[in-house]
């Protein structure tokens, strides 16, 4: 039987490998069972008035393994510390104490007290004082308690340590060995990224140099995973960072756990050798481990984390489902520095995101699709600049009676070659830079400016429909920019309708709700674009301030051929008007297909049939009888 137990990815690398892996919780060969003493246990007396202290400190304290006492009466606190000999003592700086002094002054002054004091500050007046009494440990408002009890675990340690040595019922050299470990754990908080309490992106770089190094000398294997998230910066962005750290913290338990269960796993492979996970930003992961044999262990601690990940998280009452996405690069295969295997892994893990989930081997289609995509991003933001971008139009016309009442603004975008790039291509790339804002408040600009154009050559074209993505309805600013659009061309709220795609901007996502509100409230027209391609339930329409259904063409291409497609058309036509909306047919390429709009009652429909997008100038001409 191999032993499967999880190695220290480079033994000789020393203690501090060792207490990294300790503190991912990820079991290691223990050969120093000290170790194990000094990192738990441990009471913490807490003497402070803030609320949120009060409230937040216990938590992460105790989570940190440390017992929490919160006398309120800080007037006895240091017969209190007395009598319960804490291994440390946070006091808030402003706290009265005996003597007519500042308490955490009466407690440093007390001589038989030994106690390490960590003195928590909200001014900077109150800092300088604190320097000047020298405590153990200063922290200054706001205070992160995630990232306070780290410092307190720490010094606990460091205090247990030195009270061993003191005991001296151990050799000096076992005890200042303690002491070291103390040392080494107070200095790796530079390490670890507060939210998650994993290693951070620079001591990741430094594990999977070891890990490497192990590697090319035992001739073993390394996979390095990056884990992300579909829409996580949106999950972020609606709950407040308060409520993402937590759920952040959820999924570095995740990977932890996943690293134990696979290190516990009987069923596969010859084992994990060594294993690490880290926070590498705030939206990504890192994972690390080295095996030997063949790629099942991969793949099983791949099937784990994905299974692991897609449990839904509770947070504050509300159920979390997140869409976890998975880059994995190996060593030495992929490449041969950290660098590029980090690199790798994390295209890989953007493929994997790009096709909305799950995981991605890296292969070099992936550099070659990562590539184009900064090609793109580039080419964009010069096309911005140089007024590359245009907007075609199309009519759309009334079923009843064929007048055109309205016409959607189009982007495209021509390259200095004659070459057209579709909106397919570079509207999710734009999307993914943040570039979209910039690009739809040109769009929303320039067809306000074309619809009052229009109307002043004589057009009356009711509205003009304009496409807006998810990332502007996230900013801010985006009600502002439609507002300013309008005015600047004196236009009615009603001359404009946005469209929504039900895929791409609603899908799942029910507190977009105040910012639509917000626009309703506007007086502009709302669409759900694409109707019938997003995964909503029906019932989210009701809750919609929407005024326009705009059915996907996916729908009406096969209305005369099928009887399914006509029915379903059908029903979503009745549907839509039932709930007060008007319905828009897209993709209308026959005349066939408008005789059957036209039997099922549809209110408008826009297609190749009356013309194919085109310049604002050369579709004039078609909108002339607008009314
Ligand atoms: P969409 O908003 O659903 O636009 C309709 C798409 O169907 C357009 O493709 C149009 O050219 C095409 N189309 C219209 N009639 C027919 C027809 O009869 N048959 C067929 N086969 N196709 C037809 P296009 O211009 O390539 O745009 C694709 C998508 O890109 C749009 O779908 C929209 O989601 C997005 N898009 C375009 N412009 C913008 C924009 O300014 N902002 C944003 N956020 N997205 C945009
Ligand atoms: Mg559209
Ligand atoms: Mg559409």
């Amino acid at each position: 039987m191999p032993d499967r137990r999880v190695q220290p990815a480079a033994n000789d690398d020393g203690i501090e490998l060792t207490q990294t892996l300790r503190s991912l919780r990820v079991p290691v060969v223990a050969n120093d069972p000290e170790i194990d003493e000094i990192a738990a246990g441990g009471k913490v007396m807490l003497f402070c008035r803030d609320s949120g202290s009060r409230k937040w400190a216990p938590r992460w304290l105790s989570q940190a393994g440390l017992e929490v006492r919160t006398p309120s009466d800080h007037r006895n606190a240091l017969t209190i510390a007395r009598e319960e000999r804490p291994d440390l003592i946070i006091v808030e700086a402003g706290l009265d104490g005996p003597d007519d002094q500042l308490l955490y002054r009466s407690l440093l002054d007390a001589a038989d007290l030994e106690v390490p004091v960590m003195v928590m500050c909200a001014s900077a007046r109150e800092i300088s004082g604190a320097v000047e009494a020298e405590p153990f440990d200063i922290v200054r408002k706001p205070y992160e308690w995630q990232v306070i009890a780290r410092r307190a675990r720490a010094a606990v340690d460091l205090h247990t340590a030195r009270g061993q040595l003191a005991d001296s019922k151990q050799t000096v050299e076992k005890a200042l060995e303690l002491a070291d470990v103390a040392r080494i754990k107070l200095r790796s908080r530079e390490s670890f990224e507060p939210v998650t309490g994993l290693p951070n992106k620079t001591k990741f770089n430094d594990l999977l140099t070891r890990g490497m190094a192990a590697v090319d000398r035992d001739g073993n294997k390394l996979a390095v995973f990056v884990v992300g998230f579909n829409r996580f910066r949106l999950v972020v962005e609606a709950m407040g960072q308060e409520h993402a750290d937590l759920i952040l913290a959820e999924v570095g338990r995740a990977l932890s756990d996943c690293l134990l269960e696979t290190d516990r796993a009987e069923e596969t492979g010859p084992g994990i050798k060594a294993a690490a996970a880290a926070s590498l930003d705030q939206f990504r992961f890192g994972l690390m481990f080295s095996y030997s044999g063949d790629e099942a262990e991969v793949r099983s601690l791949q099937q784990r984390l994905l299974e692991r990940l897609s449990r839904p998280i509770q947070i504050a009452g509300q159920t979390i489902y997140l869409s976890a996405c998975l880059g994995i690069a190996e060593y030495p295969g992929d490449a041969r520095d950290v660098h590029s295997l980090l690199q790798r892994a994390d295209n890989a893990m953007r493929d994997a995101q790009s096709r909305g989930g799950g995981f991605k081997y890296y292969c070099t289609e992936t550099d070659q699709a990562a590539a184009r995509k900064l090609r793109i991003e580039h080419m964009l933001h010069e096309a911005l600049d140089q007024r590359d971008l245009t907007l075609a139009y199309q009519p759309i016309n009334r079923v009843s009676d064929g007048a055109p009442v309205a016409a959607e603004a189009l982007l495209r975008w021509t390259l200095p070659d004659g070459t057209a790039v579709s909106p397919g291509v570079f509207v999710p790339v734009a999307e993914e830079s943040g570039l979209m804002v910039r690009v739809g408040e040109f769009v929303l600009a320039e067809a306000c400016r074309q619809l009052a154009a229009w109307r002043t050559a004589g057009i009356e074209l009711p509205y003009v429909s304009v496409n807006v993505s998810r990332v502007q309805l996230r900013n801010g600013d985006f009600v502002n920019q439609v507002q300013n659009a309008l005015t600047r061309n004196s236009l009615a709220p009603d001359s404009l309708e946005l469209e929504l795609s039900e895929r791409g901007v609603l899908a799942g996502d029910t507190d977009l709700l105040d910012q639509l509100r917000a626009l309703k409230a506007l007086g502009v027209r709302l669409a759900i674009d694409d109707f019938g391609t997003g995964d909503s339930a029906i019932a989210y329409l009701k809750e919609l301030p929407v005024d326009v259904l705009k059915i996907d063409q996916s729908y009406v291409r096969g209305i005369n051929a099928d009887g399914k497609d006509a029915a379903i058309a059908s029903a979503m036509i009745a549907l839509g008007q039932r709930l007060g909306l008007y319905v828009v047919a897209e993709g209308i390429e026959t005349a066939d297909q408008l005789e059957t709009l036209k039997t099922l009652g549809c209110d408008a429909f826009q297609g190749f049939l009356i013309a194919r997008p085109a310049a604002a100038d050369a579709i004039s001409g078609l909108l002339e009888s607008a009314s």
